[in-house]
């Protein structure tokens, strides 16, 4: 971090940002030019309130020369993080598709998807049991008996489970669930996030609606500051000004991302379109631009969907678009 200080500082404010600097370990390396001095921070500086030493009278700017998140940083960790859920790996050159409803309906439903999705070479099995839904009087889930039928799914399949958590309370039911996805709502539930970087469990992060890059590395790091590195990071659409998607998926996200961090990078294109039509493409373009996968929603039967049907592929659409997508991967990890 860089401090640079106003022309003529009172020296006993200088002196007070010294010793409060000294007793949190940071040494100070100081350049005096001739008009204005700079203050070098050199130490753990992402505890510091960047925004509390610029509002100092003696300080004209700050400047962070070091991202605020250590564990999720690249530069601290050059390889590509693996993650591994079951017999399968997410990250590191493997191809991760992640296909099923959006919400767990009845057994036969989420069997019947299971077994399809499995046979097109979904590599894990999505659900939601607990549903983040904008109205309370829509379908909030089946809850516990979700995650109940995602299980015979899994025993029928042998596919990984995927579902979201909501609140830490519902973890006990979460025995049985391989990745534990946190919503797009709940990326800055800071408590949640500390209870999961509890476990060693693989979290799949979303992003929020309007966060930035850095908000959802923060989120990330939240988890990872718990000891659990097992994160899975997922662009799904942002709220920009085009009303005619549901969301803009932000394509950008997958290099930055990649760049900034060494954890996988998922794209999740149903949520981020709002419209099946357009899901096969984007799905395309995520993996063009380097995303270790796909999180895909796919319905038996859209129409009669009780979640996000208008954006759900038949079974047949997956097949053939997983197909290609494979094809992608190749041409790109070549
Ligand atoms: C979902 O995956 O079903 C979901 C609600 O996603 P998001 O949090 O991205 O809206
Ligand atoms: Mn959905």
């Amino acid at each position: 971090m860089i401090v640079i200080l106003k022309k003529n500082p009172d020296q006993q404010q200088l002196d007070r940002l010294r010793s409060w600097l000294e007793e949190r370990h940071i040494a100070i390396h100081p350049t005096v030019g001739v008009n204005q001095t700079i203050w070098g921070l050199v130490g753990d500086t992402s505890h510091l309130d960047i925004n509390l030493i610029a509002s100092l009278d003696i300080v004209d700017d700050v400047k962070r020369v070091q991202e605020p998140y250590k564990n999720a940083n690249r530069k601290f960790h050059p390889a590509d993080t693996v993650v591994k859920v079951g017999s399968t790996t997410v990250g590191g050159g493997s191809l991760t598709l992640i296909a099923g409803p959006c919400s767990v309906e009845s057994e036969e439903q989420i069997c019947t998807i299971a077994q399809q999705v499995k046979a097109s070479g979904a590599t894990m099995l999505r659900g939601g049991a607990f549903k983040p839904r904008t109205s309370p009087y829509s379908f909030q889930g089946l809850r516990n008996e979700g995650i109940r039928l995602l299980s015979i799914a899994k025993k029928v399949t042998g596919l990984p489970i995927v579902t979201e958590i909501m609140d830490a309370s519902q973890l006990d039911c979460f025995d049985d669930v391989d990745v534990i996805q946190v919503g797009a709502r709940n990326m800055q539930n800071f408590e949640l996030l500390k209870v999961l970087g509890e476990l060693r469990k693989p979290i799949l992060l979303k992003r929020g609606l309007s966060a930035t890059y850095e908000e959802l590395l923060m989120s990330a790091e939240y988890i990872m500051a718990g000891g659990n590195e097992n994160v899975i990071l997922c662009e799904r659409g942002v709220r920009t000004f085009e009303t005619y998607t549901r969301n803009t998926m932000d394509v950008t996200a997958v290099p930055v991302l990649k760049q900034l961090s060494h954890l996988p990078v998922l794209v999740d294109p149903s949520h981020a379109a709002g419209k099946y039509k357009l899901v096969p493409p984007l799905a395309k373009a995520a993996l063009a631009a380097g995303a270790d996968g796909l999180i895909i929603e796919v319905h038996n039967d859209p129409e009669h969907a009780l979640c996000d049907g208008p954006q759900s592929l038949r079974p047949e659409v997956f097949d053939k678009l997983a197909g290609d997508l494979r094809a992608i991967h190749e041409l790109v990890h070549r």
